[in-house]
Parts: C-alpha cells; sequence; structure tokens
C-alpha cells in the first residue's frame, strides 16, 4: 500500500465532535496497516477530566479485536491533514502489544518512513524485563 493511501484513510476518517462542550473526540484519526495487510483506524478521545486516548490507542485496539498484534505502517493525521508522529505513551504501547512493532514503518510529515526504533531508540519494558532478571541473579 502505498502511503499515501493510508495517509487518505486516516485523513477520512477523522470526524471530530465535541461531547456537551466537555470533551472532544476524532480531531485526529489513526490508520494502521497490519502485517496480514488489513487496515485498521482509530479516533482520539479527550475528555474534560483530563481522561482520554491516542488515535493510535483506540487503533490498535481495533487490531486487537481481530487478533492481530504485528503493524507493518502506522500513521496519525490531524484534522486539516497534518500528520502527528506518535507520542512517548504511544511509542511505547505500539512497542509493548508486540515487541516485533519495533520494526513498524511510522509516518511522519511528508509521508517521511521512519521505524518505531528511531522513535523509540530504548523501551522503558526493556529496562524493566533488566531490572527482573538483575534482580534474580542478586538473589542467586
Ligand atoms: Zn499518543
Amino acid at each position: 500500500m502505498e502511503n499515501k493511501e493510508l495517509f487518505e484513510i486516516a485523513l477520512k476518517s477523522v470526524d471530530h465532535h465535541y461531547i456537551e462542550n466537555y470533551g472532544e473526540y476524532g480531531q485526529v484519526a489513526c490508520a494502521i496497516l497490519s502485517e496480514k495487510g488489513n487496515i485498521y483506524t482509530g479516533l482520539c478521545l479527550d475528555l474534560s477530566c483530563s481522561l482520554g486516548m491516542c488515535a493510535e490507542q483506540a487503533a490498535i485496539a481495533e487490531m486487537l479485536k481481530h487478533g492481530e498484534t504485528k503493524i507493518k505502517k502506522l500513521i496519525a493525521v490531524h484534522e486539516g491533514g497534518i500528520i502527528y508522529p506518535p507520542c512517548g505513551r504511544c511509542r511505547e504501547f505500539i512497542y509493548e502489544v508486540n515487541r516485533e512493532n519495533l520494526n513498524a514503518t511510522i509516518l511522519l510529515d511528508g509521508l517521511k518512513e521512519v521505524k518505531l526504533s528511531d522513535l523509540l531508540p530504548s523501551t522503558w519494558m526493556e529496562h524493566r524485563i533488566k531490572e527482573e532478571d538483575d534482580g534474580e541473579k542478586y538473589n542467586d
């Protein structure tokens, strides 16, 4: 799939709504091309209590519903067509869903391709695992 096509899918998914003036959703949409060639989309959600989730997380939840965890390509698009890189929380989220997602292609401004590993050179999870491994060594 061409990057422009995935961009268009994400842009068409943008569907901005306000929730009784206290929250909003859909101003950012994410489109994921899975390793199996399926497309999953998701919308962001921002509530007044500061809870919410990014479009990437919603798209991943949709992917999980279909039994998939491996991402081939991902893009997040704000209304108006601005491409957002995944936030720090999403970078770790994408990685922890499937560690092989470090090889996923993330589309940035200008449809520039980078790997998730470029955006997340050091994961929280790998340090956590190392701490646990070191802990076990200390207990020996
Ligand atoms: Zn995020």
